[in-house]
Order: C-alpha cells, then sequence, then structure tokens
C-alpha cells in the first residue's frame, strides 16, 4: 500500500498573504513548511482511493495526476474537508464513484452542492468494514466538534490509519488502532498549544505511545508551528524527554511525502 500526502495543512492554507513570521517564510522559499488543506491518495495494486476533498484539491490532482480514483472517504462536513468536491466531479472522466461519509453529512452536501455528474454519497456505518475494489477500510469515528450529531471519521486499511481531524478518541477507536505500523493521526497544534477541537502535537505523541504505534506520523499541522524540520525535531526530543519511544522515527508530514506500509 502506498500513500501520498496530497495536503497536511490546518483549514487556511501556508503560506499566509503579507505574513512574514518564520513559517510562513519557510514556506514560500520552498520548504516543507507549505502546507495545502489536508488530504491523501491511498493506492493498492489497482485502487485508488482519495482521502477528503478540499477547496485545493485540482492543484493537488493536477501536481500528482492519479490515474483514477476508486472512492472517495470523508473524515467530515467541515469546509477544509469537502470545498472542493464540486471541483472534483468537474475533473472526473470516469463513471459514478461513490463518496463515503455519515447520513447526516451526506445530506448537507447534497443540499449545499445540489446533484454532482461522477459523485454519489455511499453511508458509513462505525466500525463496520466495507471493501473498495480489493481494499478492505474500516472507518472509525473521531471526536472533534462538540455537536454530537456532527460525526467524523478516520479511516483504517490493513495496518495503518489515518485521523486528520480530532481532539480525542473514543475507548473502541483505541482498542482498534492498538499496535499498527504506520499511524497518521492529527498534530494541528504545536507542543504545549491547546484547542478544544484538534490535538496538540505533544498529546498526539503521548496517544500514539498509549496506541503502542509503530511508527506515528502527525498531520495537519497549523499555524502555530515553528518551521517544518524545527518542529519536528523538537516533537522528537519532546518524545524523548518523556521516554515515549516508538520503533521508528517520528515524521511530521509534508506536502509530497510518500510512504509505503
Ligand atoms: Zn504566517
Ligand atoms: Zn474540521
Amino acid at each position: 500500500m502506498h500513500i501520498v500526502f496530497l495536503g497536511t495543512g490546518p483549514s487556511r492554507a501556508i503560506p499566509r498573504k503579507g505574513h512574514r513570521d518564520a513559517l510562513c517564510r519557510d514556506a514560500r522559499s520552498g520548504g516543507k513548511s507549505r502546507r495545502l488543506r489536508s488530504s491523501a491518495l491511498i493506492t493498492s495494486g489497482k485502487t485508488t482511493i482519495l482521502i477528503d476533498s478540499g477547496p485545493d484539491i485540482l492543484k493537488q490532482l493536477k501536481q500528482h495526476k492519479p490515474k483514477q480514483i476508486d472512492a472517495v472517504l470523508l473524515t467530515h462536513g467541515h469546509e477544509d474537508a469537502i470545498d472542493g468536491l464540486k471541483d472534483l466531479d468537474k475533473w472526473l472522466r470516469q463513471q459514478q464513484i461513490p463518496v463515503y461519509t455519515d447520513r447526516l453529512t451526506a445530506q448537507l452536501l447534497t443540499h449545499r452542492f445540489g446533484k454532482f455528474k461522477h459523485l454519489f454519497f455511499s453511508k458509513l456505518k462505525d466500525y463496520s468494514p466495507f471493501k473498495i475494489k480489493q481494499v478492505e477500510v474500516i472507518p472509525f469515528p473521531v471526536l472533534h466538534t462538540q455537536d454530537k450529531r456532527f460525526k467524523t471519521y478516520g479511516y483504517k486499511f490493513g495496518s495503518f490509519c489515518y485521523a486528520s481531524d480530532f481532539h480525542e478518541l473514543p475507548k473502541r477507536t483505541k482498542t482498534l488502532l492498538k499496535g499498527l505500523n504506520t499511524t497518521i493521526l492529527d498534530g494541528a497544534m504545536y507542543l504545549g498549544v491547546k484547542m478544544p477541537t484538534h490535538m496538540s502535537a505533544d498529546a498526539t505523541v503521548r496517544l500514539a505511545s498509549e496506541l503502542k504505534a509503530r511508527q506515528l506520523i502527525l498531520t495537519q499541522s497549523g499555524h502555530t508551528y515553528p518551521p517544518h524540520n524545527q518542529a519536528e525535531l523538537a516533537i522528537r526530543r519532546y518524545a524523548k524527554a518523556n521516554q515515549l519511544a516508538f520503533p521508528k522515527k517520528i515524521r511530521l508530514a509534508f506536502d509530497g511525502l510518500e510512504l509505503k506500509n
């Protein structure tokens, strides 16, 4: 299985207009701090799965040129995850493909976007595995907003998982995610910076250690971060200082990062 990060940023892309801080300067000068809205492509054999379709989706598809997309998995209905669905629909040349999400999000998106030409919604059930061609996917609920009806998901594929937007994991989700080879998690806020809807890098490291992740990749990194390389080193130092060991190195995702699992 092959993973490409199309975007690893927060709800507003980085760099930001008019900003002269170290993060935006690094992003502008070609460093790894440049971040489009979070999205990923998962490929296994001839199956290609897109996770989220935010406002940067056309730029992301042009850069990575997938030959086809077999399904879209939505994490949730916030704009940074769904605002590019119409663009994706126009970009697609193939027949109908499913967009997996929960019932309420599907209703809201149908109301917002009307009919699609190439996309249709397919309903998820918490922890209920389904197949996209040969690839088995298990959707797991995560806690992201305070509104209990608003659902947010992460996805497990074999020995890796992707959950880009949450502030806490339910107990059953934690059990499902124990001991995976590659654990991709929300690390939206920098070390010690708190936000009610997202994780801080230090909390993500502690959580991944509790999950006994072999490898942790933090994504969704926001504007509270210092430049990428400096942040990645500081997060590794935090883990070491707190005796949170991982068999493989902790990594801070960046746009274009590719992994094999
Ligand atoms: Zn900035
Ligand atoms: Zn969100």
